[in-house]
C-alpha cells in the first residue's frame, strides 16, 4: 500500500493529503530548528543519565516506606543535572500539575505572606490553590494573600506596576511558561529570566516559581537556567515522554525544594520516604524520550498552525511565530466546527477511535467544554488531544502526539471533518 493509500484508509482522502504535504513542503526549516533543539536536549538527558551512572538497580520496585531507594534518588539527581538545580523531588506521589503546584506554593509561603503573579491569571486550576475562587484549603485561608498584575495589551510585562505591586509582604512571585488557555503569548525563557531579574532587582530575596508546563525541551534552556528557584511540571505532559502514568516534578534550589518535601510527605520525613510502586522504569525511559516526544508534538503544533492559518482561520501562535511551548489554538468561529475538528482527532486516537466528542457541563468552568483524547495514559495531554469551551471564538486548543506522525494524521482528520462538514475547503475536494 501507498502512503496515500494508507490514509484513505484512516479516512483521510487524497485532497486533503495533497493539501497537507504542499503545507509540509514549506516547513522544512522550521522542522530542522525542531530537530536541533530536540538533538540538545537528548544530549542533555543522556549526559545527566550517564554522570550519575544509571544502571538496573535503578529500576527495581520498592514498597511501604521505601527508604533507601537508589532509584528514587538517582532519578532525582538526574532531574537536577537536566535542570541545572541543586536538587529535585520528582514523585508518583505528586497526582498531577496542579498538586505540584501546590505543593511548591504551601510548602514556601507562610501565614502574613504575599504571592505575586506579574503575567496576570495564573492557570484555572490554581485559582482555586490560590483562593482567588474561594476553596477549602486554599493559600487564602491559611492567611497567605495575594496580588495579580496584568500583562500590558501587547502581551509584554507592566514593569511599573509589578515594582508597585512588590511590597514588604511578597516572599513568592510565580510565572506561568505556557499561555495555557488563555489568549497571551506564551514566554521564552530569556523573556521568564529578564522578568526574574526585575523582581530579584526590587526585593532580592524574594523567591520565583515558574509554572513550565508544556514547556519542556521546547527551548535549549529551562527557567531555572535563567534564575528560577524552583520550575515545576507534570510528568504526564512533556518530560514524562508519554510513559510516566502519573507524577510530577519540582527542581531548584536544595531551600526551597527541602521544604517541598517535607510539605508532600511530612516535617521530619521529607524526601527520605515514598516508595516508587515499580514506576521508575517508565519516568527513566519517558525522560529519556522527552525530548523526541516533545519535537514530535512541536511539529505537530507547527503544522496544525500552517495548515489551519493558509485556509484563513486565526491560528495562536500565528504560523511562522517562535514557539515556547507545545499548544496550538485554532479559532474555528462555531461549535459545529469545533466539534468536527475535535472529531477528527478522537478518530485518529489509537485508543477510543470509535467514540463521539460532544461537549458538556464541565465542573468550575461557565461554558460547555468538548474534548478529544484517545489517550494510553487517562488525561495525558503530551498524547494527542485537543479541547475548548464552546464560546466565541470557538477555538480549540491542541496539543501533543507521542510520534509526529500521528500528530500529523490528527491535524489532517480535523481538516478532513470540516471539509466532509463544510466548514472548510482544499483544492481538489469536492
Ligand atoms: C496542565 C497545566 C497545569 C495543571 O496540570 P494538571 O496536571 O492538569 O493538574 C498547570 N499549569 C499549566 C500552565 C498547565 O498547562
Amino acid at each position: 500500500m501507498t502512503l496515500t493509500e494508507q490514509y484513505k484508509r484512516l479516512g483521510v482522502s487524497e485532497a486533503v493529503y495533497a493539501y497537507g504535504e504542499r503545507v509540509l513542503a514549506s516547513l522544512a526549516g522550521r522542522f530542522a530548528e525542531i530537530d536541533r533543539m530536540a538533538e540538545l536536549n537528548q544530549a542533555k538527558v543522556l549526559a545527566a543519565m550517564q554522570e550519575n551512572r544509571v544502571d538496573a538497580t535503578c529500576f527495581a520496585a520498592t514498597t511501604g516506606y521505601g527508604y533507601d531507594d537508589v532509584g528514587r534518588e538517582k532519578l532525582e539527581l538526574v532531574y537536577a543535572n537536566v535542570f541545572h538545580t541543586e536538587k529535585a523531588l520528582v514523585r508518583p506521589q505528586i497526582v498531577c500539575g496542579t498538586h505540584a503546584l501546590t505543593v511548591a506554593l504551601s510548602a514556601n509561603l507562610l501565614p502574613g505572606d504575599e504571592l505575586l503573579s506579574p503575567v496576570g491569571a495564573p492557570y484555572d486550576t490554581l485559582q482555586e490553590v490560590i483562593g482567588i475562587r474561594p476553596s477549602p484549603c486554599s493559600l487564602a485561608e491559611y492567611g497567605v494573600s495575594y496580588r495579580q498584575v496584568e500583562l500590558l495589551p501587547d502581551g509584554g510585562f507592566d514593569y511599573p506596576a509589578i515594582a508597585a505591586a512588590i511590597g514588604e509582604k511578597t516572599k513568592l512571585v510565580t510565572i506561568q511558561r505556557s499561555k495555557g488557555y488563555a489568549t497571551r503569548p506564551s514566554f521564552s525563557c530569556e523573556q521568564i529570566g529578564e522578568l526574574i531579574r526585575f523582581v530579584k532587582a526590587q526585593k532580592p530575596g524574594v523567591l520565583v516559581m515558574v509554572d513550565n508546563c508544556y514547556g519542556e525541551f521546547v527551548e535549549e534552556c529551562e527557567p531555572s537556567d535563567f534564575g528560577a528557584d524552583m520550575v515545576v511540571g507534570s510528568l504526564i505532559k512533556n518530560p514524562g515522554g508519554g510513559l510516566a502514568p502519573i507524577g510530577g516534578y519540582i527542581c531548584g534550589t536544595a531551600a526551597c525544594v527541602d521544604r517541598c518535601a517535607y510539605r508532600l510527605s511530612a516535617p521530619g520525613l521529607g524526601q527520605e520516604v515514598g516508595a516508587n510502586l515499580g514506576l521508575l522504569p517508565s519516568f527513566y525511559q519517558g525522560l529519556f524520550l522527552a525530548p523526541t516526544v516533545t519535537a514530535g508534538a512541536l511539529k505537530g503544533a507547527v503544522f496544525a498552525a500552517n495548515l489551519y492559518e493558509r485556509l484563513g482561520f486565526r491560528v495562536v501562535p500565528s504560523a511562522a511565530e517562535p514557539r515556547h511551548d507545545i499548544i496550538q489554538a485554532v479559532e474555528l468561529g462555531s461549535e459545529a466546527a469545533m466539534r468536527a475538528f475535535c472529531l477528527g482527532i478522537q478518530q485518529a486516537a489509537p485508543v477510543d477511535s470509535y467514540v463521539t466528542p460532544i461537549p458538556w457541563d464541565m465542573p468550575g468552568y461557565d461554558d460547555p467544554v468538548i474534548m478529544a483524547a484517545g489517550a494510553f495514559v487517562q488525561g495525558s495531554s503530551i498524547e494527542l488531544s485537543a479541547d475548548g469551551p464552546i464560546r466565541p471564538p470557538y477555538a480549540v486548543y491542541f496539543q501533543g502526539g507521542l510520534t509526529w506522525y500521528h500528530a500529523k494524521l490528527g491535524i489532517l482528520l480535523s481538516l478532513q471533518r470540516l471539509v466532509d462538514a463544510g466548514l472548510a475547503m482544499v483544492e481538489g475536494d469536492s
